[in-house]
């Protein structure tokens, strides 16, 4: 507070090619105003213009050293009482160097958290800051700090659904990495401490997070707790503002990571914890031994994550089940299921004929997977090394490959994992479903899996992108196009802030017939096409998208966020998903003495025919995600942009290029362009006469504020469509302050 609030025209970029900016040039030039010069390996430096002479810019850098630039690479830098403000849009110039340079000089003291505008920039420190707890919950409550946070948005958020009575949403976009995870729990906590009631459910809340993470979070290249799922948290706040309930939804689990992991990546945390941690009463009953001992995690070389006690999280994870009331039985059920996945991976196969036909090798693999999961040695052995074929009245079974053999097993564990995870969440659900007659209204926070481009990417990655393209168009629409859309229908005088869209995008992955989603599915329908079959048609089909490439198996989309190379390898079978009748017969019968709500959800196939008319993954998760997008239409939005300052996870380390890409891609200029036409520019009538009132003749200075301030307007004589003025504060058009800066300048 008590800081200069102030903005410039939203033109600023395009002086460099217009006659304005070589005026301005000139005056920077004079008075020696620091400038901000491209070098020629694209880094932005701030220095002073010694000179210019045609189209060339001799500039005197920091270090002492002079640079002679073209002055199209040349933009103006924010005078100095400028530094570091906390809301983008006080700057007088806006481009990229200047955003840039004022989110890392507040990173540089820790202050993570900036706004553009409406929404909340959120910059990961990748270490601990000390901004979080009880007594800053209780400043922002009581309105005691007003500085950018995630705490302020949720205070936001919950005043606005008790004052308006609507039902609101904390949405948080960013790349993998970038701290969506961390902030939405921070969001949690805080509406936890304001809606915590009596009745505990409010703990309960918060722990959900904690499994949610320990089954369905894992250390990927990126993120050492990179989330492998979407998710939608409602919390529901009855007419008094407690709250009384919770809803979770989810988006697919990427199940393909339990069988198979890139180097240096582990499986979901709860196999490693699991195996640190189970008390050795449940190891004996598990058969357990060292994560190291089994296939699906030792493959990638990467068991432990530094700095994680898998042990100590486990111990945590018990804590956390029990608090939402996660009886034991079901705990010991689920880790039954989590035991039984581990052995599966460790079953083989041995070749018997030339042909490569296969029989399971016995071992001790095999007797306790069968144990685990519920089934005889013998049926597990023929489901997963044979087919059933009919045979007249008879079946005979016949051997499968190699191949064949171990897709059915890595099918039957990722079956059981993903299973697993719906199971768990829907018994959360069900202990935290709230009193209907208690319903009122929500705050919903949505957390999905950020943005990633790897080096191979496959369906998985199709369908995060995806997600994410989806999200960032609910961005785009709330805060670049409805916002200028009631400009225009209120009949303001507007010139309109172009954005890059995504629509073009979207398009490509939703057009019927010939978007991405439709092809993919014809060809997943049809039993003659391959992975292969699949590239050709998106080659001969889509051709006039320019977000859209494609060469032999692989097929490459400009995304918002960047251009990803897909690899088709194996699509169609992740598309289709199909469970083999063989292992549904199994898994039916091992799990028919368990009580209804811990059967497996099986999907019902006519017996010995893949059933390709089951609607398909991509289906689902386009539909799903449908939902929740349409579940947040119905809400006020309050929108969080995470960055990522480095791709090492490491604190106190910031890559240039790399935020300002994100920037880019959450269209932070745009946002702070737009919200700051009108009159952004704010300042108190004290404010006012303090910084500028010794500029007026003596005699007036013994006015009161507001006739001073407007002494102060009529001295410089500012034009009286640049601001109003109100009873306590001055109102300005965007980049005044600048000027009157430069009077008090000259003085
Ligand atoms: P993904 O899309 O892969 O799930 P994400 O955006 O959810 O990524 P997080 O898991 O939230 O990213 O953050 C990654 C890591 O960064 C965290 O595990 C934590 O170490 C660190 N981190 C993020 N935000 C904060 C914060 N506010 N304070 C301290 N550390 C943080
Ligand atoms: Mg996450």
């Amino acid at each position: 507070t008590g800081r200069l609030r102030e903005v410039s025209g939203g033109k600023v970029e395009k002086w460099r090619s217009e006659a304005e900016w070589d005026d301005r040039l000139d005056y920077f030039v004079k008075k020696k105003l620091r400038i901000w010069c491209r070098l020629r390996n694209g880094a932005w430096v701030s220095g002073h213009i010694q000179s210019t002479s045609g189209e060339k810019a001799m500039v005197l850098l920091s270090d002492g050293s002079v640079v002679t630039v073209p002055v199209g690479e040349v933009l103006p830098a924010n005078p100095d009482v400028l530094e570091g403000v906390d809301d983008l849009m006080q700057l007088s110039y806006l481009n990229e160097p200047s955003v840039l340079h004022n989110l890392q000089h507040r990173y540089a003291q820790d202050m993570i958290y900036s706004k553009a505008g409406p929404a909340l920039i959120a910059i990961n420190p990748f270490k601990d800051i000390q901004l979080y707890g009880n007594e800053f919950v209780t400043a922002y409550r009581q309105k005691l700090l007003n500085d950018p946070h995630v705490y302020s948005i949720a205070d936001t958020a919950y005043d606005r659904m008790m004052e308006d009575e609507i039902s609101q949403s904390i949405i948080i976009s960013g790349g993998s990495g970038s701290g969506k995870t961390e902030t939405a729990k921070f969001a949690m906590e805080y509406l936890a401490m304001l809606g915590g009631g009596s009745n505990g459910i409010e703990k309960e809340v918060l722990q959900t997070s904690y499994i949610l993470e320990a089954f369905g979070n894992a250390k990927t290249s990126r993120n050492n707790n990179s989330s492998r799922f979407g998710k939608l948290i409602e919390i529901h706040f009855n007419t008094a503002g407690r709250i009384c309930g919770a809803k979770i939804q989810t988006l697919i689990l990427e199940k393909s990571r339990v069988v198979q992991l890139l180097d240096g990546e582990r499986s979901y945390h709860i196999f490693y914890q699991l195996c640190a941690g189970a008390p050795p009463t449940l190891r004996d009953k598990l058969k357990l031994k060292g994560a190291s001992e089994y296939k699906y995690l030792n493959q990638s070389g990467c068991l432990v994550i530094h700095d994680v006690d898998d042990a100590e999280e486990f111990c945590k994870l018990m804590e956390a089940l029990n608090t939402v009331r996660i009886s034991e039985r079901d705990q010991e059920h689920a880790f039954q299921m989590i035991a039984s996945v581990l052995w599966l991976g460790n079953i083989t196969f041995q070749i018997i004929d030339n042909e490569s036909h296969v029989e399971v090798v016995q071992s001790e693999a095999v007797t306790n997977a069968a144990s685990l999961i519920g089934c005889t040695v013998n049926d597990l052995i023929l489901a997963l090394s044979t087919c059933q074929i009919q045979a007249g009245k008879d079946k005979i079974a016949k051997s499968l490959t190699v191949e064949q053999a171990t897709d059915r097993r890595d099918a039957l564990a990722k079956f059981i994992y993903a299973n697993l995870f719906d199971w768990i969440v829907d018994q959360m659900n069900r202990n935290l479903a709230m009193d209907k007659e208690q319903m009122g209204r929500s705050i919903n926070i949505l957390d999905i899996y950020g943005f990633e481009s790897f080096k191979r990417n496959t369906f998985e990655q199709f369908l995060i992108n995806y997600a994410n393209e989806r999200l960032q168009q609910h961005v785009n629409r709330h805060l670049l196009k409805l916002e200028q859309e009631e400009y225009e229908l209120d009949g303001i005088d507007w010139s309109k802030v172009d954005f890059e869209d995504n629509q073009e995008c979207l398009n490509l992955f939703e057009k019927k017939p010939i978007g991405l989603i439709s092809l993919l599915n014809e060809e997943s329908n049809s039993l003659k096409a391959t992975d292969l079959t699949f590239a050709c048609k998106l080659k001969q089909h889509i051709k006039s998208s320019p977000c859209f490439k494609s060469e032999r198996e692989k097929f490459c989309i400009r995304h918002y966020a960047g251009e990803v190379t897909y690899d088709a390898t194996g699509i169609l079978a992740k598309n289709r998903d199909v469970l083999h009748p063989d292992i549904i017969q199994l898994l039916s019968s091992s799990d028919s003495h368990l009580p209804e709500d811990k059967k497996f959800s099986i999907p019902s196939t006519d017996t010995g025919v893949l059933d390709f008319q089951k609607q398909s993954v991509a289906t689902k998760f386009k539909d799903n995600l449908f939902k929740l997008m349409q579940q947040l239409e119905n809400t006020i939005p309050h929108f969080i942009c995470c960055i990522k300052p480095n791709n090492k996870q490491l604190p106190g380390m910031s890559d240039k290029d790399l935020v300002i890409e994100q920037l880019r891609c959450c269209g932070v200029l745009e946002v702070v362009r737009i919200s700051r036409s009108g009159y952004p520019t704010r300042l108190t009538h004290q404010e006012f006469t303090s910084r500028y009132g010794f500029l007026l003749p003596k005699d007036n200075a013994s006015q009161d504020p507001l006739s001073m301030s407007v002494a102060i307007l009529h001295q410089f004589g500012i034009l009286p469509e640049l601001y109003q003025v109100g009873y306590t504060k001055l109102y300005f058009r965007s980049g005044q302050i600048a000027s009157l800066e430069d009077v008090r300048n000259q003085v």
